[in-house]
């Protein structure tokens, strides 16, 4: 099933239509032929801009445009991984991630944003004796899905040396990066990598972009901003794969983002905010004792987790029959398929009612359950 998990009625649909009314009638002969690989250039070029307020100083030379950000994670894995290699990860990652790259068939290790649980040479040994080498980290650093939680800066530094320390590329999977609602922004990380390294091309953190949760995910536009040697890998492997991301919606995505980037953003967050307000306070009002939960600054998601003997899967299975309230069991977040007794909660979709309701019904039921 598709996931549906940003608002449809945030979506700029007036603007959008806008866009491309004007495009085709001012421009109609580039938007509906081919295009480069590296994607549309004023695009890129407002990237640039887009990229400099997070704090990273680059060109066009070090963006290229994405079918969606998903489509970045399949390549990077292409590109890195061979089968046997080990990704770093945290427990629990996305799970879009582990479907892209369980593709190139690699095993996973435990990346602790604490750090200093693991050393470089004992993650070298662990892939060594796997029958590979490490190859690749991956992260979610604001907001994760599924967590909802953020990488603090000196994680994020300490995160950022592992990399070096250990000479392989970090994704930085920034999906959810504008959608902060409350506290401060962390910097990004490819921002602290070019402050540690003088220079992007230098850097080892490739940050991974998309419009889906802040513009529309049905138009499938994402980007990569990293060092150049990296964009010219990918720019070959898409031109391989898919040539290039419809121009069209390059060209309808510039048009909005040009025009609307900042307001469409604080409305997503306005509206988010509240939900996830709401959200907090049901899960105060109605869960038992025993079972906890994150307080997300930004994002879609509440993690929560469960008395210890409890299986998330189980309690879907009866929720879904008797209360018809739907989340996501938290163990296929995680790459050995542990972590039972947690699960993914989801506010961006439902109205406030909707979520006191649902959280009243799986308070219940929880209860229900810790009495059996
Ligand atoms: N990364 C994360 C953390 C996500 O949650 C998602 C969407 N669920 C993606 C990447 C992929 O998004 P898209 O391809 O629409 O950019």
């Amino acid at each position: 099933m598709p996931a549906r998990i940003p608002d449809p009625a945030l979506f700029p649909k007036d603007a959008i239509q806008e866009a491309y009314n004007a495009i085709l009638s001012e421009n109609a002969g580039a938007a509906l032929q081919y295009s480069v690989s590296e994607g549309y250039k004023p695009l890129r070029q407002w990237l640039v801009g887009h990229m400099a307020s997070l704090g990273v100083e680059c060109t066009i030379d070090n963006i290229i445009i994405t079918t969606g950000s998903q489509q970045a994670l399949d390549y990077l894995g292409k590109l890195f991984i061979s089968p046997g290699d080990t990704i770093l990860t945290t427990w629990p990652t996305y799970l879009g991630a582990l479907q892209a790259f369980n593709a190139y068939e690699p095993r996973y290790d435990r990346l602790t944003p604490e750090g200093g649980n693991t050393t470089p040479a004992a993650y070298m040994q662990s892939a060594e004796k796997a029958g590979g080498q490490v190859k690749l980290a991956y992260l979610t650093a604001d907001f994760s899905n599924p967590t909802g939680e953020t990488i603090g800066r000196s994680e994020r530094a300490k995160l950022i040396e592992l990399a070096h320390e250990l000479d392989i590329p970090l994704i930085e999977d920034a999906a959810y990066r504008s959608l902060r609602f409350n506290g401060e922004n962390a910097p990004s990380m490819l921002a602290l990598d070019i402050e540690r390294e003088g220079e992007i091309d230098k850097t080892r953190v490739i940050y991974s972009g998309s419009f889906s949760k802040t513009l529309t995910p049905g138009l499938r536009v994402g980007w990569v901003c990293a060092a150049k040697p990296i964009i010219s890998k990918l720019v070959l492997i898409k031109q391989a794969a898919d040539l290039h991301s419809p121009t069209i919606n390059q060209m309808v995505i510039h048009h909005v983002a040009k025009r609307h980037f900042d307001q469409q953003v604080s409305k997503a967050c306005d509206s988010y905010r509240l939900r996830r307000d709401h959200m907090l306070q049901a899960l105060q009002n109605y869960m038992p004792e025993g079972v906890t939960w994150t307080k997300p600054e930004g994002g879609m998601f509440v993690w929560m987790t469960l008395p210890e003997h409890m299986d998330g899967a189980d309690l879907l299975a009866k929720s879904i029959k008797e209360i018809q309230v739907a989340f996501v069991p938290g163990s296929a977040f995680f790459a050995d398929g542990s972590g039972k007794n947690t699960i993914r909660l989801n506010y961006s979709l439902p109205n406030a009612e909707a979520i006191d309701t649902g959280m009243a019904r799986l308070g219940t039921l929880i209860k229900n359950q810790l009495a059996v």
